[in-house]
């Protein structure tokens, strides 16, 4: 096994160049970046600095220009589209600024959809996406439909449908976009609970630095290159967090719930 096997994610000097008519657009220029086993990673950047399109990359849902993309030691760089989707569902489980629920299905039939699906079944549906909707806290409202259920509730079936089969790579764009502040928050405690729980490694891109900062690592995008690569547990993006909160007017002295690394 070589090195870069041991990464759930490992992004090698990725670039990404879009014609659009006479210019090319450079929306990555030279990304390189790793993720291990369990990391909960979140990629921030203003509008256009290339969030979306290295979650693609990473997704399997688009290929660099150049460069490479391991998902789970797997090189997916010039994979068919056949075993590119074979990766993705085993692989990948992915969260979306609006949920994408099937508005006829009740949760628990939301999330029992894909293990039905599934080429190697795993799990049982029904028992599954009943464990999934309770570590998510959402179990009182399985036989509801979305329309039924908050945004927060709906992102939260999202979550689990994302995990039914189990996949290592938990990928999310936005997730909380869509959400009031207290909905986000529950949001994020699911994913911090779903990390915790069940050792999904998760990568997650947003604009909000607040809601970045709950991460065990913050990788900041500028103009399709890193800026920066920081623990937002150092004392200065704690001190930024408690100004963000002060702001809000909420109490500045609670802290994210963080695990400290073994
Ligand atoms: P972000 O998610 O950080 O807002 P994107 O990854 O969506 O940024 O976009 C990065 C850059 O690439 C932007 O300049 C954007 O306009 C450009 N871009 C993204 N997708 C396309 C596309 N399909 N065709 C042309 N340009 C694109
Ligand atoms: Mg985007």
């Amino acid at each position: 096994m070589s090195e870069m096997n041991h990464y759930v994610v490992h992004v090698q000097n990725a670039t990404k160049e879009l014609k659009m008519g006479q210019v090319t657009v450079h929306a990555l220029r030279g990304v390189t970046l790793t993720v291990e086993p369990g990391e909960f990673l979140s990629i921030i950047g203003p509008s256009g600095s290339g969030k979306s399109t290295l979650l693609g990359l990473i997704g399997g849902l688009d290929t660099p220009t150049a460069g490479k993309v391991y998902i789970d030691g797997t090189d997916i760089t010039d994979l068919s589209e056949r075993e590119l989707t074979r990766i993705r569902n085993e692989k990948i489980g992915f969260v979306f600024q609006f949920f994408n629920l099937v508005p006829t299905l009740t949760a628990l039939e939301n999330v029992a959809l894909p293990i039905q699906f599934a080429r190697r079944r795993a799990f049982n549906p029904t028992n599954r996406a009943k464990e999934l909707l309770t570590l998510l806290e959402v179990d009182d409202r399985m036989h509801h439909r979305p329309s039924q259920l908050s945004g927060g509730q709906q992102q939260r079936v999202a979550i689990a449908r994302a995990l039914a089969n189990n996949p290592p790579l938990l990928l999310c764009d936005e997730p909380t976009g869509n959400l009031d502040t207290v909905s986000g928050a529950l949001v994020m405690q699911a994913l911090r609970d779903v990390q915790s729980e069940m050792g999904t490694t998760v990568v997650m891109v947003t604009h909000d630095m607040d809601v970045a900062s709950q991460a065990d690592r913050v990788v900041s995008l500028v103009d399709g290159r890193i800026a920066d690569d920081i623990d937002p547990r150092s004392t200065a993006q704690l001190a930024a967090m408690k100004m963000l909160r002060e702001g809000r007017g909420e109490d500045a002295t609670r802290q994210p719930k963080m695990e400290t690394p073994a």
